[in-house]
């Protein structure tokens, strides 16, 4: 029997993995890439590269760190991540609205599909910059995030690319799939409106539609145009539209997505040198204020990884668009590195009536007001802990801080602005627990598969840190066997 011809549409992760698997189960595999060579990855180059798997303790994080030292491993404590954990965290965060389909796949395939990936030459390592903190002279993990490809995004695309070149893998790039038809023995794919090109099965692993300021006003609404895009410009939703075109049925949060505080002076997309630099992701340290200079976030509710994503819709919906961060010298220690690349929007002062000043974009009074009011709310008797939810709180307040609240009284203060940076959208095909896109009816559209950012369903108002690129390689590694077998 001759080997099925399998298109995948896309060049992120979810592209990749589908690519790889498909190869390894016979197919003949064309990936085409809208993106030209300088600009290939999507969205998966831009991260750092975490992913959120489960592991049940130090032997499993061996097994995919096989370089990690005796002593490493003697110096960390990794605990460990639950199937039920991660179960817990995805159904608390999208307020309990995940499908269950999607979710028990993503969560039950996370660790063999990451043991299949390195199976097949992917590197690890343990995210000890971002997710460990030091106690008691031991390197200990929190948030159930652990691991991270070895490179950040830039090497998960790398080694992947040259992984699937090694199986034999076509890569197309510059070459947008601008339509696709289906007959009776398979697909049409016309690419960059010109060339036409049969195949027996799609993998459409495209992304989403954070990319096109008209879609984003459309179905997230108003000012949504005006966020800034953390990543590929290429994500325009054109996966989405097609399989429409034939049919296919949507589903998910179509008004949410992904969202971070930003860089207030970053580019309108993501710039690769930078990468995800322009994330400011240590607000649970400090306090977050509006034009108003007044707060209206809890940014101790939870571990960063369980609010970052939310958090920069609340920045889009304040006067102007933009916040400042503001931290004392007790904390800037913490802060994470992105704090401290060159392309960032900061400024400092010995006293605070001084740093109400040089916020551009901030009432100085009204700042003045909202630091003596939360200052006096700090309830200190709790002692501060940076690796567990501490429970320092404020009190009174009308947005109180849950956790890790200090006073803002060592000088010199450091403010960073920030705008919305937007990730990824939540709406997207529907597909069943096979990556198969399904039509209104519910019925499978025969050799057309889904994965990664294009899927909807999975998340709803938030998003557990790092399931993302978790999520695209489990099902772009069953969606590219299932295009290689029906
Ligand atoms: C700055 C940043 C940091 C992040 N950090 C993390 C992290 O640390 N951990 C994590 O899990 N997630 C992270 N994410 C989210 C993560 O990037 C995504 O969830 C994941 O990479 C999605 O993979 P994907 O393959 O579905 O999409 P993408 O990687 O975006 O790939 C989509 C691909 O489709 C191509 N394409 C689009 N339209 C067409 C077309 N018509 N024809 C052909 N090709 C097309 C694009 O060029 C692109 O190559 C981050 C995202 C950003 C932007």
């Amino acid at each position: 029997m001759p080997a099925r011809r399998v298109a995948i549409v896309g060049g992120g992760n979810a592209a990749f993995c589908a690519a790889i698997s498909a190869r390894e189960h016979g197919a003949d595999v064309e990936l085409f890439e809208r993106a030209p060579y300088e600009l290939r990855g999507g969205n998966s180059r831009f991260t750092a590269g975490a992913i959120r798997t489960t592991y049940d303790g130090v032997e499993q994080i061996r097994e995919l760190m096989p370089d990690l030292t005796d002593e490493e491993i003697e110096q960390t404590e990794f605990g460990q991540y639950s199937e039920a954990d991660f179960f817990d965290d995805l159904g608390r965060v999208t307020q309990y609205r995940t499908d269950p389909d999607l979710a028990d796949l993503l969560v039950k395939q996370s660790y063999p599909t990451l043991r299949w990936l390195r199976h097949n030459g992917v590197r690890f390592l343990p995210l000890y910059g971002r997710q460990s903190f030091e106690v008691d002279g031991k390197r200990r993990f929190w948030g159930g995030l652990t691991v991270e490809a070895w490179g950040g995004g830039q090497g998960l695309i790398d080694q992947l690319t040259a992984i699937a070149t090694k199986l034999g893998v076509t890569i197309h790039y510059a070459s947008r799939i601008t339509h696709m038809t289906r007959g009776d023995s398979g697909f049409t794919l016309t690419i960059n409106a010109k060339e036409h090109r049969p195949f027996d099965s799609v993998v459409l692993a495209c992304g989403g539609f954070e990319s096109s300021a008209e879609m984003r006003a459309r179905y997230l609404g108003p000012n949504w145009d005006l966020a800034k895009v953390r990543g590929t410009k290429f994500n325009t939703g054109d996966g989405i539209r097609m399989a429409q075109e034939l049919g296919a049925a949507t589903t998910g949060h179509w008004s949410g997505c992904h969202a971070v505080a930003w860089d207030l002076n970053a580019p309108m997309f993501g710039d690769l040198t930078v990468g995800d630099g322009f994330q400011k992701h240590s607000y649970p340290f400090g306090i977050v204020v509006n034009a108003q200079g007044e707060r209206f976030l809890d940014e101790g509710a939870d571990f960063r990884n369980y609010t970052y994503a939310k958090y920069g819709s609340e920045i889009l919906m304040q006067p102007n668009h933009l916040a400042w961060q503001v931290f004392d010298q007790k904390v800037t220690q913490l802060l994470r590195d992105e704090y401290r690349i060159r392309e960032v929007t900061k400024v400092t002062a010995g006293s605070i009536e001084e740093l109400g000043e040089r916020m551009d974009g901030v009432d100085a009074t009204g700042f003045e007001r909202t630091v003596r009011a939360y200052n006096l709310a700090v309830d200190d008797t709790i002692p501060f802990n940076p690796t567990v939810k501490d429970g320092r709180c404020t009190t009174g307040l009308v947005v109180d801080k849950s956790n890790w609240a200090n006073r803002l009284d060592s000088p010199p203060y450091e403010a960073y602005g920030v705008t919305c940076g937007i990730t990824f959208t939540f709406g997207g095909l529907e597909v069943d627990a096979e990556t198969s896109v399904v039509d209104e009816q519910g019925e499978q559209i025969k050799g057309l598969y889904a994965a990664g950012e294009i899927v909807g369903g999975l998340y709803y108002h938030n998003y557990p840190g790092g399931s993302g690129l978790m999520a695209g390689a489990v099902f772009g590694c069953l969606a590219g066997r299932r295009a290689a077998m029906s």
